[in-house]
C-alpha cells in the first residue's frame, strides 16, 4: 500500500516536472510569436496582436484584453507591422524592451514607450548576447537585410514620418531545458545565414515567407537550409493583400530539402519538451 502510495506521488511528480520542463511557441498571426519558457517567463515577439489574422482580434474582440503577462518584448525593427502594439503592453505588464537603441530610444521619445522598461541593460546590439530570465533565456541579436524606421505619430507637416529605427535584426533565443529558436524578423535571404547555423542548433526557425517586402517561399526555404533547421515554421504571410497568401509552396521546397515544416494557426500554441516539438 504504502509503495503505491509512494509510486502515485513519483508519478504525479514527473507529470508535473514534464509539464514544468516545458517550452510553448504561440502564433499571434505576421510575425508576433509569444515563447513561454519552463519556468514560465513570457517574451513575445513583434506583438502585433491586432493584426487581422488574430482570433483575439476578430468581431471586435480586444486582442489586448487578455495579454496579462509579459516578461520581455522583443522587437526585430521599427516597421509598424512589428512594433505593433509594444508600447500598450508595455504599459499594461512592465515587460522590459529588447531591441536595438536607436529603436529603443525613439520609441520612448516618439511613442511613449515607458522609458525605464527601455533603458536596461537588455537594450543590445547585432552580433551581442545578452541573458535574462534570471539565465533561462540566452538573446543573440543576428544580422537582417531589411530597413528599419519608426513611425512618429508627432511628426509635424514639415517633418518626416518616419524616424531612425537603427538596424534591422533578427533574435537567436536559447531555452535553457528548451529549444533554440530563429526567428528571421523581416529579411531577404542572405548566405551569412549560414553563419548563423554554424554558432547555434537551431531546433526551430521561425521564418518570414511573405515575399514582396522580404523572402519569397523559396528563398525562405534556402534559408531555413542555411541556418540548420530542424523544424522550419512560416509567418509573415497571409496577413494583407501584396504578400504570399499560402505556406504551399515553402511547404513543397522544405520537403524537397528533407526539413519538417509546421504551418501553425493563427492562435495555435505548439509545446516542446526539451528541443522536441511534442505537440501542438
Ligand atoms: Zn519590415
Ligand atoms: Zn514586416
Amino acid at each position: 500500500m504504502r509503495f503505491t502510495i509512494i509510486l502515485l506521488v513519483l508519478l504525479i511528480v514527473s507529470v508535473y516536472q514534464a509539464a514544468g520542463q516545458e517550452t510553448k511557441i504561440r502564433w499571434f498571426g505576421h510575425a508576433a510569436f509569444s515563447i513561454t519558457t519552463p519556468q514560465g517567463k513570457v517574451l513575445l515577439i513583434d506583438p502585433w496582436l491586432t493584426n487581422p489574422l488574430n482570433p483575439e482580434s476578430k468581431d471586435g474582440k480586444n486582442a489586448l484584453a487578455s495579454v496579462s503577462k509579459v516578461d520581455y518584448i522583443l522587437l526585430t525593427h521599427g516597421h509598424r507591422d512589428h512594433v505593433g502594439d509594444a508600447v500598450e503592453i508595455a504599459k499594461k505588464t512592465g515587460a522590459v524592451l529588447i531591441c536595438n537603441p536607436e529603436l529603443a530610444g525613439n520609441l520612448v521619445k516618439l511613442m511613449d514607450f515607458p522609458e525605464k522598461q527601455a533603458g536596461t541593460d537588455a537594450i543590445m546590439g547585432i552580433g551581442g548576447e545578452i541573458q535574462i530570465a534570471e539565465g533561462e533565456v540566452t538573446v543573440a541579436m543576428t544580422p537582417a537585410v531589411h530597413s528599419s524606421s519608426v513611425f512618429n505619430p508627432k511628426a509635424g507637416a514639415a517633418e518626416a514620418e518616419r524616424a531612425y529605427g537603427g538596424n534591422p535584426a533578427g533574435f537567436v533565443l536559447i531555452v535553457k531545458n528548451g529549444p533554440t529558436i530563429y526567428h528571421s524578423g523581416d529579411t531577404a535571404y542572405f548566405k551569412d545565414m549560414e553563419t548563423i547555423g554554424e554558432q547555434y542548433k537551431i531546433d526551430a526557425a521561425l521564418l518570414n515567407i511573405g515575399g514582396h517586402f522580404g523572402m519569397e517561399p523559396q528563398m525562405a526555404a534556402k534559408a531555413a537550409k542555411s541556418v540548420g533547421a530542424r523544424l522550419a515554421i512560416p509567418h509573415h504571410f497571409a496577413t494583407f493583400p501584396g504578400i504570399v497568401q499560402t505556406s504551399e509552396s515553402f511547404a513543397a521546397e522544405l520537403r524537397k530539402l528533407k526539413i519538417s515544416f509546421h504551418e501553425m494557426k493563427p492562435g495555435e500554441t505548439v509545446s516542446f519538451r526539451g528541443s522536441q516539438m511534442v505537440k501542438n
